[in-house]
């Protein structure tokens, strides 16, 4: 695939995204579009391998590797290469309900198993995949395509991430009549109000997408939260069957001495309010917790930290650290850590190269442990004591947290930021269904199966996996809707 000498003549090229500087005064997505000839450059690396791993999705060594949705990427890359863009469109789109959203979020497990990357840098997968299906948005032909004929069977989705938004896809273009009912004002679950608009933009990319689904026939609900104002019975009468794509948004607490003053939040209040009052009113409405001339303390270095981050920054916090307990990751591959495992590596993400333009610095603290949040007389948070730890290993092998004697420090704060990650679903629904949660209180159903306890009742996405990717909603609710159209009609022809 691609030129059988490209990955020889020509270098990774990544794309040049908006300068850091810059792009904190607006809430614009931070891409450059690809001119077309390096597009097709990068296509030409891919290196007809024989053995592609890139599209693989499996898990090694406890993180994803490969494509989750089993994209066909050596052959859209040599379509991308041969200036073939509708052929890449159809490929892209037989295992991809939306590329538009992977192309821009997806943290690319593709490019870690890539075989060039052995080697050399891989081939730029996601900036390629973003591309094609931008080229065909552009071109008009990503246009509403509604089923030729209706089965008469009714599904309720629950929840308008992407997995429901995936699962909802699939089941209408069978014939299936869809409603996809929505707690949250908006449709789009963390799509819309998890994942900043610089790095997602919400009309133009999100809405887009969600106003084709509603032309090709899907019924959308919003403000509807099944179980507190849409009673279950309804679902229960109303559908044939019924797909649980509610997230596991439920976030894990830091309960140390001074949790409860103000100015401690958890990263969602934060992120979510942010884009909702950016939505509704250019924030206006003044109704978000503003970081504006606040000492910011991040705690959690993952991507919701980053987005923290990269928040505060368009706020003008000013000063900013982020917290992180675990050891900084190498710059090369660890020797434990070989091809095609995700490589763990040190990396500049968009909300750390933002801070370093504005501050000078990665705002990342490593092997640190946050011991208490500290208030004034008032009661007002300034500031959080902090301990450097040290990992050690322990006599089975494992590592624990050791603390540094003498490196306890104070770091200023007038907001602090918790995103620790997320325990499981909070739901009243599932109780009202009688579905059974699993140890980490996820909705009990196999993977492949999707099926939960309840006859008629599948569950996919975060519900059923806890807190992971886009990519991996989208090949849960594509699950899904395989198996529940397979309990409809008794047999299915969806992947
Ligand atoms: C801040 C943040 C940043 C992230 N960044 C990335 C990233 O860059 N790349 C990436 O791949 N992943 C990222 N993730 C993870 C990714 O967003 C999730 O894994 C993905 O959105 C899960 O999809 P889902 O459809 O299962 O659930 P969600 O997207 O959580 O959607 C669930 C929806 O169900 C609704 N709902 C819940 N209960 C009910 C009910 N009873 N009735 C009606 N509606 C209900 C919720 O309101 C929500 O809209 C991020 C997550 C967060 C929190
Ligand atoms: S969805 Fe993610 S893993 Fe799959 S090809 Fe796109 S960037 Fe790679």
């Amino acid at each position: 695939m691609g030129k059988a000498t490209g990955f020889l003549e020509y270098p990774r090229e990544d794309i040049v995204d908006r300068d850091p500087a810059d792009r904190i005064k607006d809430w614009n997505e931070f891409h450059h579009p690809v001119p077309e000839d390096k597009l097709r450059r990068q296509g030409a690396r891919c290196m007809d391998c024989g053995v592609p791993f890139c599209h693989t999705g499996i898990m090694v060594a406890g993180v994803t590797s490969g494509c989750p949705i089993n994209n066909l990427i050596p052959e859209w890359n040599d379509a991308v290469y041969r200036g073939q863009w509708r052929e890449a469109l159809d490929l892209l789109h037989k295992t991809n309900n939306f590329p538009e959203f992977t192309g821009r979020v997806c943290p690319a497990p593709c490019e870690g198993s890539c075989v060039l990357g052995i080697n050399e840098p891989p081939v730029t997968i996601k900036n390629i995949e973003n591309a094609i299906i931008e080229r065909g948005f552009a071109e008009g032909w990503v246009v509403p395509n509604p089923p030729q004929r209706r089965t008469g069977k009714k599904v309720a989705v629950v929840g308008s991430g992407p997995a429901g938004l995936s699962c909802a896809d699939q089941l209408n273009k069978v014939g299936h009549q869809v409603t996809v009912y929505e707690r949250a004002d908006r449709l789009g679950g963390l799509l819309m109000y998890g994942i900043p608009n610089m790095k997602l933009e919400k009309i133009d990319v999100v809405e887009r997408r969600i106003n084709i689904l509603r032309q090709e026939g899907i019924e959308f609900i919003t403000n509807a939260e099944v179980g507190v104002n849409v009673p279950v019975a309804t679902l229960q009468q109303d559908f044939d069957a019924i797909v649980l794509c509610g997230g596991a948004t439920k976030p894990r607490d830091l309960l140390i001495a001074g949790r409860e003053l103000p100015g401690v939040h958890f990263a969602m209040e934060f992120l979510q309010a942010n884009t909702k009052s950016l939505l509704d009113s250019q924030h206006q409405d003044q109704r978000y917790i503003s970081a504006k001339g606040k000492k910011v303390v991040v705690i959690g270095g993952g991507d919701t930290g980053t987005d923290c981050v990269a928040t505060s920054l368009r706020h003008g916090c000013s000063q900013l650290t982020q917290l992180e307990i675990m050891e900084q990751p190498p710059e090369k591959r660890a020797a434990g850590n070989p091809w095609p495992e995700w490589p763990k590596l040190y990396v500049l993400d968009y909300g750390q190269e933002e801070a370093q333009a504005v501050f000078g610095r990665d705002p990342r603290d490593y092997c640190v442990l946050t011991k208490r949040f500290i208030g004034d007389e008032q009661g007002q948070l300034k500031g959080v004591q902090v301990v450097s730890i040290r990992w050690e290993t322990t006599e089975h092998g494992g590592k624990q947290p050791v603390e540094v004697p003498g490196s306890e420090r104070i770091i200023e704060a007038d907001l602090v930021l918790l995103a620790l990650g997320y325990t499981g679903p909070e739901n009243p629904l599932l109780e009202q269904l009688g579905v059974e949660q699993d140890d980490r209180s996820n909705v009990r159903a196999e993977h492949g199966q999707f099926l939960t306890n309840a006859p008629g009742v599948f569950a996919a996405g975060d519900m059923r996996r806890g807190q992971s990717l886009v990519v991996w909603a989208i090949n849960e609710g594509r699950g899904a809707a395989r198996e529940c159209d397979r309990f409809l009609m008794g047999t299915t022809c969806l992947p």
